[in-house]
């Protein structure tokens, strides 16, 4: 199954993405995620994609375009995979398109804007390896440590409140229109987040059943 999580930024699709990961078993693709790695490791494109990360834009479609079929092209993708964070805009959404891959369904959770800004306060990600926690809602077992690798628990730069606006700016502008792009193509399912993530799961396992 090929599937695309929709959302605004902290609306929750990497705990989602990693639901579907374990109920599925196909990779979850991040394109922030790799992004970051390519910054951590200095290279080339993690050096121009610094800037617009941290004033909460969007890295050129061309460059993100790219890493994704790379990814894609990798060996773990062929029997699916999960997309979270990609397309983000319509000609990315495009792109995918005419790489010929054929997505089977888009999941759009839906958060309204105020939630965002106050969830997005409590995020901590490892430094070391990604994985994403929140102070309230998805703690560590031991504060400020992460559970898979033992990393330090730290707050990204584009989590501070005015990046945040400015990325659910860039959201509705960009992004959002891709919610008809996929309605349009009947793959487009909405579920609403939750309070709780395990009753947001719970809507999302049913929406990959719808
Ligand atoms: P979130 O989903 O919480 O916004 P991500 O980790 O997906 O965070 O993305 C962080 C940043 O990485 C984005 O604000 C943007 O600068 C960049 N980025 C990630 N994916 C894309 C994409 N598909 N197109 C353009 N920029 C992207
Ligand atoms: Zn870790």
């Amino acid at each position: 199954m090929k599937i695309i999580l929709l959302g605004a930024p902290g609306a929750g699709k990497g705990t989602q993405a990693e639901v579907i990961c374990a109920h599925l078993s196909i990779p979850t693709i991040s394109t922030g995620n790799i992004i970051r790695e390519a910054l951590k490791s200095g290279t080339e494109m993690g050096k121009k994609a610094k800037s617009y990360m941290d004033a909460g834009q969007l890295v050129p479609d061309d460059v993100v375009i790219g890493i994704i079929q790379d990814r894609l092209a990798q060996d773990d993708c062929k029997n699916g995979f999960i997309l979270d964070g990609f397309p983000r805009t319509i000609p990315q959404a495009e792109a995918l398109d005419n790489m010929g891959i054929v997505i089977d369904k888009v999941i759009d959770i839906e958060v309204p804007d105020e939630k965002i800004v106050l969830r997005m306060s409590g995020r901590r990600v490892c430094e070391k390896c990604g994985a994403s926690y929140h102070m309230l809602y998805k703690k560590p077992a031991v504060e400020g440590v992460c559970d898979k690798c033992a990393g330090a628990l730290v707050q990204r730069k584009d989590d501070h409140p005015d990046t945040v606006k400015n990325r659910l700016k860039v959201y509705h502008d960009e992004t959002e229109p891709l919610k008809a792009y996929y309605e349009k193509q009947g793959k487009l399912v909405v579920v609403e987040g939750q309070e709780e993530v395990a009753d947001t799961t719970r809507l999302t396992l049913a929406a990959l059943e719808s």
